[in-house]
């Protein structure tokens, strides 16, 4: 599954911010996953659990905060176009352009990032 390798990532940073500030535990992470990333929340959460067991980021909570992309195409369009369930699902999806039927360039909404991670830092 690709949450797994894109989720395995994430965790290995959140591990290495964790360390560089000698924290404890970590108590929450904030996602900001775009719409057109292909990645399925679901699937994110559950790659999340298994792969912080026995971190200190286990029973961490994730919040996801979902980004709306944006697609251009050749015929002016500009904006937003909603993914069907079977569209994320495939390797290289093609968004059709609302207006044209034509193949809209993604803009935004490719972007999975870690914004907020809270941790318990012991006092020096
Ligand atoms: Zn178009």
């Amino acid at each position: 599954m690709h949450e797994f390798s894109v989720m395995g990532q994430i965790v290995d940073s959140i591990l290495e911010e964790a360390k560089k500030r000698q924290a404890t535990k970590v108590e929450s992470v904030d996602l900001e996953l775009g719409d057109y990333t292909m990645l399925g929340e679901e699937q994110l959460r559950f790659a999340f659990q298994v792969l912080t067991k026995d971190t200190i980021i286990a029973n961490a909570a994730l919040n996801v905060k979902h980004l709306k992309g944006r697609v251009k195409c050749a015929c002016g369009y500009d904006g937003n176009v909603s993914v069907g369930d079977d569209t994320l699902h495939k390797i290289a999806p093609i968004l059709e352009c609302p207006k044209c039927k034509g193949a809209a360039e993604i803009v935004e909404g490719r972007e999975c990032i870690v914004r907020n991670i809270r941790m318990v830092v012991p006092d020096v």
